[in-house]
């Protein structure tokens, strides 16, 4: 499997993006929201690096089969906190055609949200289909099919310490 960030390199981004995200937040208590399974890692690592009181939450939203994107969103598990007036951070480990962010973005502003931000461990900012732009973004990569780190192929490979590029068996 041939490595695309090292795991270093990964954990160099998580610090980056746990200082902008301290900036914008020090001294409120935003609630820090992982969306499931594909996020785990970029958020577990991301939250050592937020120096302010958070509040950490999960969601799990359907919206990939295999390699292609489905357009779809569902709600497989929801978050327990109630967003209303709090200042809310979704992490995600990348974004494509955007249209999972964009979703979740009407949704949790019908909860009454007062900021929402969106960060991601990737972007892929060329194969958007929505208009979307994140907040924060860990890197920008290419048109490369990417496992590890918690990203999977069919629920494989997401124990991989490092981001690969899936080359095929
Ligand atoms: P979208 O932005 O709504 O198209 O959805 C992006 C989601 O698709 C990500 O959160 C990943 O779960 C998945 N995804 C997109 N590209 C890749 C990839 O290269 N590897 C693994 N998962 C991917
Ligand atoms: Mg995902």
């Amino acid at each position: 499997m041939k490595v695309l960030i090292s795991h270093d390199e990964i954990i160099e981004m998580c610090k980056r993006v746990g200082q902008e995200i301290t900036k914008d937040f020090k001294g409120k208590n935003p609630i820090i929201v992982c969306v499931l399974k594909g996020g785990a890692m970029f958020h577990s690592e991301l939250i050592k690096h937020i120096d302010t009181d958070i509040v950490v939450d999960y969601i799990q939203v359907k919206s990939y089969a295999g390699k292609e994107s489905t357009g779809e969103i569902n709600f497989k598990k929801d978050m327990d906190t109630d967003i209303k007036d709090r200042d809310v951070v979704i992490v995600d480990d990348l974004v494509d055609s955007g249209r999972t962010f964009l979703a979740l973005n009407s949704i949790l502003l019908g909860r009454g949200a007062r900021t929402i931000k969106f960060a991601s461990m990737l972007d892929k900012p060329y194969k958007r289909k929505v208009p979307f732009e994140l907040d924060y973004t860990g890197k920008v990569i290419e048109d490369l099919f990417v496992i590890g780190f918690g990203m999977d192929l069919d629920e494989k490979y997401r124990n991989l310490k490092d981001i690969c590029v899936y080359e095929g068996e």
